[in-house]
C-alpha cells in the first residue's frame, strides 16, 4: 500500500543548495519509495535564533510504503548522514527533514506529530509545498493556500528549480 507523504528540507550550514540536492536524491532512494515531486530552493530569513545564515528550504512529494514511524527514523538517518548535529533548539543546522503531510493522516504521539505542528505558520513550507500541490489540504486546519495568505509578512526569496 503506497502512501503520499509531502517532505520538507532546510540546511543553513556547509552549502545548503548541495545538501539539498543531496537530500532530493536520498529520499528518492529510500527502501519502498519514490519520488514524486520536488519543489523549487528557496531562501528564507531564521526564525527565533536569529543569529546565524539564512536558511535554504524546499518540499518534496513522495509515494512511500513506509509507515509514518519507518519513515521518520529513515529521515533522522539521512540527517545524520548529512553531518547533523543536535545542540539547541532552532540552531543552525546542515539538514533537517520533517514530515509535513502523510496522506490525510493525524497523529500526535511521543516524538511525531502529523501534520507538522508549525507548517501552517511557516512560508518557507507552505509556498514550496503549494508550488508542487496546489491544493494542498491541512488535516484539521484547512487549505494550505489560505494559511499561506496568513504567513505574507515572512520574507522568501525562490532561488531556482531543481534540475
Ligand atoms: P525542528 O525540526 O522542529 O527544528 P528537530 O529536527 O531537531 O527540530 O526535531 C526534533 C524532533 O521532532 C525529532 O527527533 C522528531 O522526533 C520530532 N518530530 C515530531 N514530529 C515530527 C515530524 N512531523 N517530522 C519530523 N520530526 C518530528
Ligand atoms: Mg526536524
Amino acid at each position: 500500500m503506497l502512501h503520499i507523504a509531502f517532505i520538507g528540507l532546510g540546511s543553513n550550514l556547509d552549502d545548503p543548495c548541495r545538501q539539498l540536492h543531496r537530500a532530493f536524491a536520498a529520499l528518492g532512494q529510500l527502501p519502498d519509495t519514490s519520488m514524486l515531486a520536488q519543489s523549487s530552493l528557496y531562501r528564507s530569513a531564521p526564525l527565533g535564533y536569529a543569529d546565524q545564515p539564512d536558511f535554504v528550504n524546499a518540499v518534496a512529494k513522495i509515494a512511500t510504503a513506509l509507515a509514518p514511524r519507518a519513515l521518520l527514523q529513515a529521515l533522522l538517518e539521512i540527517e545524520h548522514m548529512h553531518g547533523r548535529e543536535r545542540t539547541f533548539l532552532n540552531a543552525p543546522r546542515t539538514l533537517d527533514l520533517d514530515i509535513l503531510l502523510y496522506d490525510e493522516v493525524r497523529l500526535d504521539e511521543h516524538g511525531l506529530t502529523i501534520p507538522h505542528p508549525q507548517m501552517h505558520r511557516r512560508a518557507f513550507v507552505l509556498r514550496p509545498l503549494l508550488e508542487i500541490s496546489p491544493d494542498a489540504n491541512i488535516p484539521a486546519l484547512g487549505e494550505a493556500r489560505n494559511a499561506l495568505l496568513e504567513c505574507l509578512d515572512q520574507s522568501l526569496e525562490r532561488l531556482a528549480d531543481v534540475a
